[in-house]
């Protein structure tokens, strides 16, 4: 058998005992995990699925303050996220991008523009003005700036900034699990957690391999449920009784063609009141969000969805043809777990909190995650870690600074050697940024090796598949370093070409079977086939 990063990491979570174990690899238990392990912690963590495979991979892509729930005057928990974001704008320079966002108001609405103006010059201070101040539209001036919003009904508008994640929330994600990884966590991504149980002051978390179905158990002193909107079950299976639970919103994003080739969010509120955004993405746009209570947090995009977002934004748009489902590229969904104290329902659900909520109980020594948005992702990853000290189990480098892009004298450095060697004129035409830009924001300090690699052979510097935006020497890497077990894991998480290149383009693609090649070698076909759903 070839021996994987997987493989090897499947190996040692039924060997060694551990200090915590960590179950699920969406944001909140990749950043407990890099948190952990960067302290010196002995961590390990496993997901059912892929890494980001559920909630952490439908967001809206956002690292914002929270500026809507000004309207339900949570002060708090806003100068609380804007102070998150500008955590994470100083962490993350190249990956968490400033962006503004073009705000239209249609006549009649609940409130005036200039109210909504005055809310985002106070949200803007909330922000310790780390943004570029908001400013008045007239409804002359978004006609004349975005001439394909529908300005018929525009009372007036906005600009204001907040962020977003450059490549997408999954890589986000992924590149905290990597750096757990570097600090020596052991993590798999398809290992389910099917049972646990307290036995002489140790948790015994029953483990199953998906790919293999081989079962196994993993020792650990502490246990953290970061299952996100499996929580409750997983608490369940443990026998865990928590104050908190989980209620459901389910929320859709479609992605279409560019709409304007301005870098900007064009901001509306949709027929049901709630903010809806058509946010850029790579050279597509993502259109959404929905808000519905399910009880279920196994979601799929229905045709209400889809017309819902269609009509809403051929309804704000002059668009020529309209969308149609025709139009749409790719799709995205997932529920918004939202903690609530009790069991009951609440009384009024689009205004329910997204505060994260961490549950502890000491005699147990298990943490329970619940709620909590990407964007607050730092402040969980050190309140475990303080949660963890407290319950006894030695933190030996607490106060190791385990988040961030490396320094400026390395990117400098970087930056140095790709213009030496001239890397940025070997980017394709098609690409939206300079290799060496794209780069240095995926892999960081890895990045030094794709310059190895483009040196020893230029033809790793072309794109693999037109519009993807990814090397043939990025998908070695990938290959090596990102534990991609199926196609998809790539297509859709590591990257987010599934999202941006339609289906018949990819599949028609003469680079996707040298992809499979370089991901999967002697599985290439198999894996190929598992993605294009041929399988025998
Ligand atoms: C439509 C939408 C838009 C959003 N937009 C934003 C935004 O713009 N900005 C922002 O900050 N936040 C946003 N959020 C919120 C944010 O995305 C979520 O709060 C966050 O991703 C939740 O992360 P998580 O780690 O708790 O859950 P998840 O990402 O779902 O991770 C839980 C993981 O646990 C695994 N798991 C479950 N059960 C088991 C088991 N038994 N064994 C092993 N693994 C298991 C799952 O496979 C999954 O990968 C949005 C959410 C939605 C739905």
């Amino acid at each position: 058998m070839v021996v994987t990063l997987r493989s090897s990491n499947v190996e040692k979570l039924g060997e060694q005992e551990f200090d915590v174990l960590i179950v699920g690899g969406g944001i909140n238990g990749a950043v407990a995990a890099a948190s952990l392990a960067g302290r010196g912690v002995r961590v390990a963590l496993i997901d059912k699925g892929d890494f980001a495979c559920g909630v952490s991979s439908s967001s809206s892509n956002l690292a914002w303050g929270g500026i809507k729930y000004m309207e339900s005057l949570e002060f708090l928990l806003v100068n609380k996220l804007c102070q998150s974001r500008n955590k994470l704008m100083r962490a993350y320079p190249s990956t968490v991008k400033e962006i503004r966002f073009f705000t239209t108001i249609q006549k009649g609405f609940r409130f005036w523009p200039f109210f909504i103006f005055l809310g985002s010059v106070l949200y803007w201070v909330m922000g310790r003005f780390v943004t570029r101040p908001p400013r008045y539209v007239s409804a002359r001036a978004i006609e004349a700036a975005e001439p394909v919003i529908n300005t018929s009904q525009a009372a007036g508008g906005l600009e204001y900034s907040d962020c977003y994640l450059y490549d997408n929330d999954a890589r986000f994600v992924f590149n905290f699990i990597r750096k757990s990884l570097n600090y020596g966590c052991i993590a798999a991504n398809y290992v389910e957690s099917i049972d646990a149980r307290r036995e002489d002051g140790r948790w015994i978390t029953s483990a199953r391999d998906v790919i293999s179905g081989e079962q196994f158990e993993i020792r650990s002193k502490a246990l953290v449920n970061a299952c996100g909107p499996y929580v409750d079950a997983q608490n369940e299976v443990a026998a865990e009784q928590t104050e908190y639970h989980h209620l459901f919103s389910k929320g859709v994003h479609l992605i279409v063609d560019q709409i304007t080739d301005n870098q900007r969010v064009l901001t509306f509120f949709a027929s049901d009141g709630r903010l809806f955004f058509l946010i850029p993405m790579g050279p597509k746009t993502c259109i959404g969000t929905t808000d519905t209570q399910v009880s279920d947090p196994a979601v799929t995009v229905t045709d209400e969805d889809r017309d819902f977002v269609l009509e809403n934004v051929n309804g704000l748009l002059d668009l020529d043809p309209p969308l149609t489902r025709a139009s749409i590229i790719a799709e995205r969904v997932g529920v918004r777990p939202l903690a609530i104290k009790g069991q009951g329902g609440v009384a009024d659900w689009v205004q329910l909190s997204r505060k994260h909520v961490i549950e502890v109980d000491e005699d147990t020594q298990h943490l329970s995650i619940f709620g909590g948005k990407l964007t607050d992702c730092l402040n969980v990853g050190d309140e475990v870690a303080q949660w963890i000290a407290r319950l006894g189990i030695p933190v030996p480098q607490a106060d190791n600074t385990w988040y961030g892009e490396p320094g400026a004298e390395l990117r400098d450095e970087f930056m140095l050697q790709a213009k030496l060697m001239d890397l940025d004129a070997l980017t394709d035409p098609s690409s939206s940024e300079p290799l060496s830009e794209r780069f240095w924001r995926r892999y960081g300090e890895s990045a030094f090796g794709l310059l190895e690699r483009i040196r020893e052979d230029e033809s790793c510097a072309e794109l693999l598949i037109e519009n993807a935006e990814y090397t043939r020497c990025e998908i070695e890497l990938a290959a090596r370093r990102e534990m991609i077990v199926k196609l998809e894991d790539f297509m859709r998480r590591r990257s987010k070409i599934e999202q941006v290149v339609r289906r018949e383009e990819l599949v028609a693609a003469p680079g996707l079977r040298e992809a499979c090649d370089i991901l999967f070698e002697g599985q290439a076909e198999e894996r190929l086939a598992e993605y294009l759903g041929l399988e025998k």
